[in-house]
């Protein structure tokens, strides 16, 4: 009976044809009946009340948390209902109704008054389609925002995350109509309930965010939860902020008692010993109670400084520790407590701490490094500390390596984890830290280069002016140069690994030559000649006439060291187009919208996506400046929808920024006619746009237009131009959150609040179209000509099959021009020149490290390729002397023989490999992380993965 009077008050008040008057009446009737009833009321019991609470719902923009509150409540029910007059009483009593239907489990005593008066969670009921499950999930992801320290994300299978993006169609999925309904599934990722070790993100899980993984939840069910918190890592301007998904394992023990704990590497010593003492049985805590207790690594040191966050001591996953209470002295300090075996030095294996083996392969080259081995087992190093030095790292990188070192080479163990100098490393190098996959040689830079500004010798850097050559002869310039270098740089990796190069610019106007002489490090060798390259790119060519007719697919041909400029002026030659008009977007397969346009100095070697569109751009012919253009115009991507399917080929338009709404409308529906001219259910006299617009919202204005003129007249310029077009257009708030494209005031044009976070102004438009298209049939994309007669001349692998590094050294040496974009400026000139440069050595490191350049990375790091032939190179003795400038004094004084001692290696493919080390002491070892074995010799590993070479001077009697 109640309940019956409850459905109907609600079914009213928000009813498709609700009238003010009624609502009056209604609520009236709220205040007077509900107030002294809703105590006694049990809303689970009532459908209609749990519908119109979710009606409400509907209408609730999410703020951030993705909660709602009183206030967020009341301001869509007055929106919803018209209201303006109920006191805060009744607002009380609606909310808690709601939030009880909302959140059953908040309250089933129907003590609904003495409830928590805080937010509480929208409840949304799953979607009929894998469709709109996806919106809402993507929605949820924007809402989010960016990672934020102490935010928590949640790990979630892949496994399972993948069957559900094939059913939603979410990120590149194909959609695979069907159901799916799956709980989450994530114990495949647990073993006795902690984290699996080796993980990786986005291979073995995904993260999501809270509100992400809450909506997942309240749809499938299942789990169980893994939430992980987010953490800063580094200082200032080098914090990185990442979920913190492999906590530190530890062992505490204490008598023989032992407890597990996964703990925060960002929780303190305190809090840790304060886990282990609750884990562990009674009598522990009893036996230490009021005495100091400080935990006690497996060498006997303590850490008796509670406040020390556990990333700083450098514990590392699996480590015990001991609970010492303080001895009569007031020390903690114990023996050592892990009993010695004693393995071959040096052959020690590092474990994988997750796509870590490019660390691994680094580190044991280095650590094979005999002289430099021996710097940080003596510890010789702590004399050359400069923990003041504004280029290093405090010391404490060298610190965290000798440590490392140390331990290698202890004899102790077969495999040590390299987990505390990884911390240190992300601390000051947070592109190293996470687990992804990086480049070996990219790190043995990082660290040789940082080791070398915490060892630094020379504590008050010298200002040293740079000199011309003028002239003067080789080593008069080379040792000045030399000198000058030793006055800012002087440390055990100078000592070691830096050598001397000549590198000569000559002018090709007036062949003015500029000599200089660098210091290196190692040599980076290119595999193959930039300018012996052209590249084939395919282009999708997007005519301005009529785009669904004339959209073709061309190819065309550019050399690799060149910029988009020209493949622009290529496309237009080929197609008859005044380059100015031409624009290049990058389009996003899987989504179809067009996420950058690219700039015309963009390098061809750069160039990442393989769906590259140019787009006829008339309005930009003969546009002045790149300013005026900006100042003057808005770009707009234009994704085009149909029947819940995104077209393949997005458009652009660019139109002024001073464009009305109805203006706009009128350009798309030009563009895009030929997409409706030919459907047979095309609904162009807009019959169709009154049910797809028919929501409360719009009935209740329309409801209101009896009473209130005003309101209607601004409703009607939202409306107008929808009902004359067959497609809506809305602004894809991913890619401008806060742009407000369609202004409510038709006078404002365009209103562009914000960049799409590429730093790109580009506005993101969806246009839905209200009738049935088949993209492929419609919008057809024929190859052009150009795609079967345009052939490339890259140089295939084979014609590399008898690759050398003498050749390398070669191509490395030779003489070239430079590119357009690496002009350089000549002081005779005074103007840039695509100058000669070529490279000579001067001086000889004692180690001479060599990469091999075989990785192409693009500049943002995606895509790329690697060139996986075999180099073949001299193990036992390798003359360097045909590479030295003439005069050098190391080319005859015997000092340019080498032997080969390490490589680091690569095999697998540019983004997915696996790196191992080759080290030779007595025997060549193979160390593959925490392995290592006999190899069968350096010539058994002249294959394609042959990266970074380190070779060793042979002293000039043969020794
Ligand atoms: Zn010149």
């Amino acid at each position: 009976m109640l309940d019956g009077m409850v459905t109907m008050i609600f079914t009213t008040l928000l009813g498709k044809d609700t009238q003010k008057g009624v609502i009056e009446t209604m609520v009236k009737s709220v205040q007077e009946k509900m107030v002294p009833l809703v105590n006694q009321f049990d809303p689970l019991l009532s459908d209609g009340c749990v519908q119109i609470s979710r009606e409400i719902w509907n209408h609730m923009d999410l703020n951030n948390d993705g909660k709602v509150t009183q206030d967020e409540f009341v301001e869509t029910f007055l929106h919803c209902t018209g209201c303006k007059f109920l006191d805060s009483g009744v607002y009380s009593v609606l909310f808690d109704a709601v939030r009880a239907v909302a959140n059953p489990s908040m309250d089933t005593n129907g003590d609904l008054m003495d409830e928590d008066e805080g937010a509480f969670r929208r409840p949304c009921p799953r979607p009929a389609t894998g469709a709109d499950e996806r919106q809402l999930i993507e929605e949820a992801f924007t809402n989010s925002g960016t990672m934020k320290e102490d935010d928590t994300w949640f790990l979630i299978s892949a496994i399972w995350w993948r069957a559900w993006e094939a059913y939603t169609g979410y990120g590149s999925a194909p959609v695979t109509n069907g159901t799916f309904a799956s709980p989450i599934e994530n114990d495949n990722l647990l073993l006795q309930g902690s984290l699996m070790k080796g993980l990786r993100d986005g291979t073995d899980y995904m993260l999501v965010p809270e509100r992400v993984w809450d909506l997942l939840k309240e749809w499938y069910q299942g789990g169980p939860p893994i939430p992980r918190k987010v953490i800063v890592e580094g200082m200032g301007t080098r914090a990185m902020t990442r979920v913190e998904v492999h906590l530190l394992r530890l062992t505490v023990k204490y008598d023989f008692s032992t407890a597990s704990i996964e703990i925060s590497r960002q929780a303190t010593v305190g809090e840790l010993l304060k886990s282990a003492l609750a884990l562990l049985p009674p009598y522990v805590t009893q036996s230490l109670n009021g005495k100091s207790l400080a935990l006690v690594g497996p060498s006997g040191d303590a850490f008796s400084d509670t406040t020390k966050q556990l990333g700083d001591c450098h514990f590392f996953t699996e480590q015990t520790l001991k609970i010492e209470p303080e001895k009569a002295d007031g020390t903690f300090v114990a023996k050592p407590f892990v009993p010695r075996r004693t393995f071959k030095k040096g052959h020690c294996g590092l474990s994988n701490l997750g796509n870590t083996c490019f660390m691994n392969s680094a580190i044991q080259c280095l650590s094979n490094t005999e002289r430099f081995r021996e710097f940080f087992l003596r510890g010789d190093y702590k004399d050359d500390l400069n923990p003041d030095n504004p280029l290093g790292n405090k010391g404490e990188l060298a610190e965290s390596f000798a440590g490392l070192v140390t331990s290698l080479w202890s004899g102790d163990h077969s495999s040590v984890s390299p987990s505390s100098f990884k911390t240190t490393l992300a601390r000051f190098a947070p592109q190293f830290s996470g687990y992804q996959q990086h480049d070996s040689q990219e790190l043995i830079a990082f660290l040789l280069d940082g080791i070398h500004e915490d060892l630094n010798r020379v504590k008050q850097k010298a200002y040293v002016e740079a000199k011309d050559s003028n002239g003067r002869p080789d080593d008069v310039v080379a040792d000045e140069a030399w000198e000058g270098h030793l006055k800012r740089n002087q440390s055990i990796v100078v000592d070691l690994f830096q050598g001397q190069l000549k590198s000569a610019l000559q002018c090709p106007v007036c062949d003015n030559l500029s000599v200089t002489f660098d210091p290196f490090m190692y040599l980076s060798v290119p595999l193959q000649l930039a300018s012996d390259q052209t590249k084939c790119i395919d282009v999708f060519w997007i005519p301005a006439q009529d785009p669904t007719k004339n959209t073709t697919k061309c190819r065309v041909k550019v050399p690799v060291n060149s910029t988009l400029s020209t493949l622009i002026t290529n496309i237009g030659t080929l197609h008859d187009v005044d380059p100015a008009s031409i624009m290049l977007g990058d389009v996003l397969a899987f989504n179809g919208k067009v996420w950058k346009f690219l700039a015309d100095t963009e390098r061809i070697s750069d160039l990442f996506s393989a769906d590259v569109y140019a787009y006829e751009v008339p309005e930009l012919r003969g546009a002045a400046t790149p300013e005026v253009r900006k100042e003057k115009f808005v770009r707009l991507s234009v994704q085009i929808k149909a029947n819940h399917r995104t077209a393949p080929t997005p458009v652009v338009l660019v139109v002024e920024r001073t464009i009305t709404n109805d203006a706009l409308h009128n350009v798309v529906a030009g563009r895009l006619a030929p997409l409706w001219e030919g459907a047979t259910d095309a609904t162009a006299d807009g019959s169709a746009m009154d049910v797809a617009t028919s929501s409360n919202a719009v009935a209740a204005t329309a409801a209101a237009v009896e009473e209130d003129p005003e309101a209607a007249s601004t409703m009607e310029m939202d409306e107008a131009p929808q009902r004359r077009h067959p497609f809506k257009i809305s602004v894809d708030r991913k890619y401008n959150p806060k742009s407000n494209l369609l202004p409510d005031d038709d006078s404002q044009g365009l209103v562009i609040l914000d960049s799409n976070g590429w730093g790109e102004e580009v506005v993101g438009l969806e246009v839905e179209l209200q009738c049935e298209v088949d993209f492929t049939q419609q919008w057809p994309r024929p190859d052009h000509e150009s795609v079967t007669n345009v052939v490339s001349t890259s140089p295939s692998s084979a014609s590399n099959s008898n690759m050398t590094l003498n050749k390398a050294m070669d191509l490395f040496t030779k003489r070239e021009q430079l590119s357009e974009q690496d002009t350089v400026y000549c002081s005779n000139c005074k103007e840039h020149r695509q100058s000669y440069k070529e490279f000579r050595i001067w001086k000889l490191p004692e180690i001479l490290v060599v990469h091999l350049k075989r990785f192409q990375y693009t500049r943002s790091g995606w895509g790329g390729s690697k060139l996986d032939y075999n180099v073949k190179f001299e193990v036992e003795e390798w003359d360097v002397s045909p590479w030295l400038v003439e005069g050098s004094p190391d080319k005859h004084n015997g000092n340019s023989k080498y032997e080969l001692y390490a490589i680091s290696h690569h095999s697998g493919s540019l983004h997915l490999g696996h790196y191992t080390a080759y080290c030779r002491a007595d025997d060549w070892m193979l160390y593959n992380d925490s392995s290592v074995s006999k190899a069968s010799g350096a010539a058994a590993i002249q294959d394609s993965g042959a990266y970074i070479l380190f070779y060793k001077r042979k002293s000039p009697d043969g020794g």
